[in-house]
């Protein structure tokens, strides 16, 4: 019989790669308790966050969509010291716990949290821009929209990124009319075909649309 460090492949590779310290393990299980959704991005996803904002060298970051905090913390830990994160998100509770996970994970004095509709905040943000990464992760009817923002603000060289990318495994199928999930399907097809674009989607947790800004031509 073949022997084995790990019970599995996957066990091997997560405990290998993806190193959650003590506040992070914490925050979406106290999150949860206190009724809040548990609907962040796995610790599988946030440290690929983590690294791609490494890779373009972000200073500016920002997040459509907060939570309590998880990915923005993920995120924030890849800033340089005088590094900026504004995370977007509109329900006050949730606002109220990102700021207070902030705080404990040691980034709010690079992480910031704005609250309300992201589609109104986000002309906010234009001063502070532009930005080397935006994650697009609030409501997906939206998606076009902070793309459409995103397209603007985001350097060129700069990540547009987008969480839940297989439409909560719904993104092969025919949408009925209505359906938020279907912003997301619009979501996919312009950042696959828009020419201003190098995009692929990584099948990381609910998979990751990630779209290099910038196409150089020939
Ligand atoms: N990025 C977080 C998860 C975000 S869940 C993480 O991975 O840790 C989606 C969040 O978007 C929720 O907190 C929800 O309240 C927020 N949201 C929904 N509609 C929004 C809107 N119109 N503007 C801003 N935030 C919104
Ligand atoms: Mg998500």
């Amino acid at each position: 019989m073949t022997r084995t460090t790990h019970p599995d492949l996957e066990s091997y590779r997560l405990d290998l790669f993806v190193d959650e310290d003590e506040v992070l393990r914490s925050v979406m299980p106290e999150a949860t308790a206190a009724g809040v959704p548990g609907i962040s991005v796995s610790a599988d996803a946030g440290k690929v966050l983590h690294l791609l904002a490494r890779a373009v060298n972000a200073r500016r970051i920002l997040e459509f969509g907060a939570l309590a905090g998880y990915s923005g913390i993920w995120l924030a830990r890849a800033l340089p010291p005088g590094g900026r994160l504004i995370s977007l998100e509109v329900e006050e509770k949730h606002a109220d716990l990102t700021r207070r996970n902030f705080e404990r994970a040691g980034v709010a004095d690079r992480a910031e949290v704005r609250l309300g509709p992201a589609l109104e905040t986000m002309a906010s943000v234009e001063p502070e821009g532009p930005f080397d990464l935006a994650f697009i992760d609030a409501d997906k009817e939206n998606y076009p929209g902070y793309l459409d923002f995103s397209l603007r603000h985001v350097r060129d060289g700069g990540l547009i990124i987008a969480d839940n990318a297989n439409g909560h495994g719904h993104a092969h199928e025919v949408l009925e009319p209505g359906d938020g999930r279907r912003g997301i399907q619009t979501y996919n097809r312009r950042v696959a075909e828009d020419p201003r674009l190098v995009s692929h989607i990584l099948p990381v947790g609910g998979w990751l649309a990630v779209s290099v800004v910038g196409r150089r031509e020939g």
